[in-house]
């Protein structure tokens, strides 16, 4: 198979993984070395359903023996098999970087025989890269569950960042949907990596020279919709895996039908994306504003409201919080206030030893008022009052009704999703609907729904 067939294959075999994201690494270029890191991020790419991809990501080889329901790669479905060597996937990289298409190389596989066999080649061709052509551009590299800790140990040395996928948020959705995988065989390797970075960092503290492993960390990618389990347990089990395993993200990618399956949603249903959405808006809670998994949701409330985005929904069911006092509350209070992000809170403690604030500075300083004022008092006095439809109105995510954003499906694993859930926009839209007009009708019924909630 020529080069260019294989690269087609691998490629579009590779695109349902989104676990790609910026490098967090910085390493300069060196003389008789090729390629550099910035921290900012190496090249990104958006596929035409929306998500971010980055240039040259590949699969060593799709020609898997394992058996999982929603992959498209599975070994009972008729695609066309393609598996690189270690020497083409190499040069192929270093080709494409000289001709700076590329700054870093996202490298996954499907199971290749055994997952000792699969990385042992992707070892070998990383080697080549970094040994034989001295690259020193990025790396995000799978390990793949169940192969050896040393291979573990050796891929961690030559990438800058290691992920292994969890797949699917329970042990029970992975026994049904992927057979052949077991979870203790993902979490392993998690563990390993975990302990491995930690010790690493020790090392490096103690001996400048010391390799280095894995220094971007570790990531994981979850998929969302095509089991049956709510918002709440995915949100515990992403705290639960920052908790233990030290991850910098854990990614979210809303399942996208490939194959038909009785286990798995009809290949019309539409790609959760609204819910994905609203799961990194969750985990960003989780990451950046010291919120934990059980404030943002509970047994009574499973799922994310479709219209509210996670922050403005907790800020609605807890008005005892109310109102915070923007000139004396600390970060951590801020930080509850919709509106207010870290960068406007650290700006707001940092201005208010030399002034008190009032509404027109914090607008300066970046507080988005629209939502702010009716959550802060500014030296005693309300930012503003407002009618609970208005409050309303101001809290509601644009996002959920924008013309063209995929909605999200009240898939028929949720019977308790929303009960006042307005229809999807495509499904007005498909009945003919105007898409302005039935985006204004269903923004104002989300007002309503939001409204009695109050
Ligand atoms: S192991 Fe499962 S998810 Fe991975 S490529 Fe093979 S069939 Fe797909």
């Amino acid at each position: 198979m020529e080069l260019a067939e294989k690269l087609e294959i691998l490629a579009d075999s590779a695109k349902y993984d989104v676990a790609c994201t910026s490098s967090g690494v910085e390493r300069a270029g060196r003389h008789g070395s090729l390629g550099s890191c910035s921290a900012a991020g190496i090249c990104h790419s958006f596929t035409p359903d929306g998500r971010c991809v980055s240039l040259l990501k590949v699969l060593y080889s799709n020609a898997c023996c394992y058996d999982c329901s929603y992959c498209v790669n599975r070994r009972t479905n008729d695609i066309p098999r393609a598996t690189f060597t270690p020497r083409e996937l190499a040069e192929l990289t270093i080709g494409f970087y000289r001709r700076n298409y590329i700054e870093g190389l996202f490298l996954s596989s499907a199971v290749l025989g055994t997952p000792d066999r699969t990385m042992e080649a992707m070892i070998s061709a990383l080697r080549i890269l970094r040994e034989e052509y001295h690259f020193r551009g990025y790396i995000h590299a799978k390990a793949i569950p169940g192969a050896d800790p040393l291979l573990v140990h050796q891929l961690g040395l030559l990438a800058d960042r290691l992920s292994v996928n969890i797949e699917l948020p329970s042990a029970d959705s992975l026994h049904r949907l992927a057979p052949d995988k077991k979870r203790a065989a993902v979490l392993a390797p998690m563990r390993q990596i975990a302990s491995e970075t930690a010790q690493n960092r020790c090392e490096l503290q103690r001996y400048h020279a010391a390799p280095q492993f894995a220094p971007a960390g570790q990531s994981t990618q979850m998929i969302i919709g095509a089991s049956p389990e709510s918002d709440r347990q995915i949100l515990h089990l992403t705290e639960s895996l920052y908790q233990k395993y030290s991850l910098k993200r854990v990614f979210f990618s809303a399942y996208l039908p490939v194959v038909q399956d009785s286990r798995l949603p009809a290949l019309t249903t539409r790609p959760p994306l609204l819910r994905e959405h609203r799961l990194y808006q969750a985990d960003w809670l989780l990451r950046f504003y010291h919120f934990s998994a059980g404030e943002l949701l509970n047994e009574d409330n499973p799922i994310f409201d479709p219209y509210l985005d996670p922050k403005c929904n907790w800020a609605l069911l807890h008005p005892e919080y109310f109102p915070v006092e923007v000139n004396r509350a600390s970060r951590e209070e801020l930080l509850r206030v919709p509106g207010i992000g870290p960068k406007s809170a650290l700006r707001i403690l940092r201005a208010r030893k030399h002034q008190h604030r009032g509404l027109p500075e914090l607008k300066r300083i970046g507080v988005v008022l629209k939502r702010a004022q009716y959550f802060i008092t500014c030296d005693g006095y309300l930012g503003a009052r407002g009618t609970r439809a208005e409050i309303a109105g101001a809290l509601v995510d644009p996002k959920a009704f924008g013309v063209g954003v995929q909605q999200l499906s009240l898939d028929s694993f949720l019977p308790k999703a929303l009960p006042d859930a307005a229809p999807a926009l495509h499904q007005l839209t498909d009945q003919g609907m105007d898409p302005q007009k039935a985006a204004a009708e269903l923004r104002q019924e989300a007002i309503t729904c939001i409204t009695r909630r109050m």
